[in-house]
């Protein structure tokens, strides 16, 4: 049976999420792999690579160090199906063997004891998919893809997680690295045969050699916006006063009851969060409670604490919609709200618009593009989800191979600046020795985007977050 690369011991976990289900998988990954499940299940037929087999499971008690314990079914606990992949074409590039039991966690948790007593180690989180990295046979923004795959909350991160696992990231990446080797294969050569009639031309060469390495990098470094709104979604803060109908709103937006809606102002005392996906962005809309100045009159504590939540929400939303009532005429409070919200990314809805004879067109409320809606009749919500959308992305495209995570991006911007220190310092006729190490970190920063360079405890710490049984 074949092994793989540094990782000599088997580790076996539960991959299936605790609890009850349908189905729930065992999964061991190692040089044992096979050998340990041939003492735990019995398949029908020989196992054979990436074909699934029937099988019994087979009851622990058969063993004679347990004889006193009753023996029902003839040594079979449950039926199986049974799955060997031979190294190094597996996940982890070791021998793998999964067994698709039925979810009962009586079962999965008797085959993990079984394997861990046959010489298997519980795998640590996200080991399975580490060992694949160390494999060589994923690079690091495909492990990350992998975790961010199982995380995603709509089709979109998903489809951009799989991407990435596809290596489109990394064949971004890949092109301007191989310049770079190229660049820096001269340098080394050149350091030897440098003649002084040759510097000025060798100079504007290599120049122009950085030069052509940054547009791909700016391009990717830009993307990350995208990649991030994708990747984290933002939060959208309903703000106004009581009344105006943010709590209608909100749950036109989410399309379903969650918020509580009555005709009494400042009803909705607390914050209340709900996740949507909006043209795939996962958006975390906020309704808070009314913001009323605290002087003008007495409030009860839990108005206090729901207006305090409101400030803070304010303050820690990406996006803000400011919800004004199209039947009243501004307050001074909900002038300064506006003011507010100046120069960052936020709407003013003009709500209840079907309540006015004719309804105010989208206009300009102190500098904050407005919107007319109704969140009784439904007229403007459509175009409110756009302009919304509109305000997440400010317009960024999305696009294959984006930067997801501040890791990549921190990387791309560590190549950007050694290529222009490397830049400066051939402008300044500085000897090729000391350009090459700017050179060398820009690498040494692609590298740490696949993982090639990255420390050890960086990597404990990405794994380490992924679930046990990845
Ligand atoms: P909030 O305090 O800002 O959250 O306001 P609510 O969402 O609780 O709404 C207050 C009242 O206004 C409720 O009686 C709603 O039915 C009503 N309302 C909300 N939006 C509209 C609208 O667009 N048109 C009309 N006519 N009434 C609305």
């Amino acid at each position: 049976m074949g092994s793989s690369s540094a990782a000599t011991d088997t580790i076996a976990a539960i991959s299936t999420p605790p609890g009850r289900g349908g189905i729930g998988i065992v999964r061991l990954s190692g040089p044992l792999a096979a050998a340990i499940a041939a003492q735990l299940v019995s398949p029908r037929q020989p196992l054979e690579h990436a074909r699934a087999r029937l099988a019994d499971v087979l009851d622990g008690s058969i063993r004679a160090e347990e004889p006193e314990t009753p023996r029902t079914h003839a040594g079979r606990i449950d039926e199986a199906l049974v799955t060997f992949f031979g190294a190094p074409n597996s996940y982890t590039a070791e021998d793998m063997v999964e067994i698709a039991a039925h979810g009962s966690p009586v079962v999965l948790e008797f085959l993990l004891r079984r394997g861990l007593e046959l010489g298997a180690r519980l795998a640590e989180p996200g080991e399975f998919t580490e060992r694949a990295f160390l494999a060589g046979r994923i690079d690091l923004t495909q492990a990350e893809a992998v975790r961010d795959l199982i995380e995603a909350q709509t089709l979109t991160q998903a489809r951009q997680a799989a991407s990435q696992m596809g290596g489109a990231l990394s064949g971004r990446v890949a092109p301007v690295k191989q310049s770079l080797l190229e660049l820096i294969a001269l340098l080394e050569a050149g350091i030897d045969f440098a003649e002084d009639d040759v510097e000025v031309a060798q100079q504007a060469a290599i120049a122009a050699r950085i030069d052509e390495l940054k547009p791909p990098l700016v391009a990717l470094e830009a993307s990350f916006s995208r990649g991030r709104l994708v990747h984290d979604g933002l939060s959208l803060a309903l703000v106004g006063r009581p009344n105006v109908g943010k709590s209608s709103l909100f749950n036109r937006l989410v399309e379903r009851d969650r918020a509580i809606v009555t005709a009494a102002p400042g009803t909705t005392r607390d914050t209340i969060r709900e996740r949507i996906s909006l043209g795939g962005i996962p958006l975390e809309l906020v309704d808070t409670a009314g913001l009323r100045e605290g002087s003008r009159e007495s409030l009860e504590e839990a108005e206090q604490m729901g207006m305090r939540r409101s400030r803070e929400a304010l303050a820690d939303a990406d996006l803000v919609l400011v919800v004004l009532d199209a039947t009243q005429p501004l307050s001074d409070e909900e002038r300064n709200l506006l003011a507010a919200v100046d120069g960052r990314p936020a709407l003013a809805v003009l709500n209840k618009c079907d309540l006015v004879k004719t309804p105010p067109k989208d206009e300009t409320a102190a500098g904050i593009p407005t919107l007319a809606t109704s969140a009784l009749t439904g007229e403007g919500i459509a175009a409110l989800r756009e302009r919304i959308l509109s305000l997440a992305t400010g317009g960024a495209a999305a696009e294959p191979g984006l930067l997801t995570n501040l890791r990549q991006h921190q990387a791309i911007t560590a190549a950007l600046d050694a290529l222009a220190d490397a830049a400066k310092a051939n402008a300044g006729g500085i000897p090729h020795e000391m350009i090459l190490l700017d050179l060398y970190r820009a690498l040494w920063a692609l590298d740490s985007v696949t993982g090639q360079t990255t420390p050890d405890d960086v990597l404990n710490l990405i794994f380490s977050r992924f679930c046990i049984g990845k």
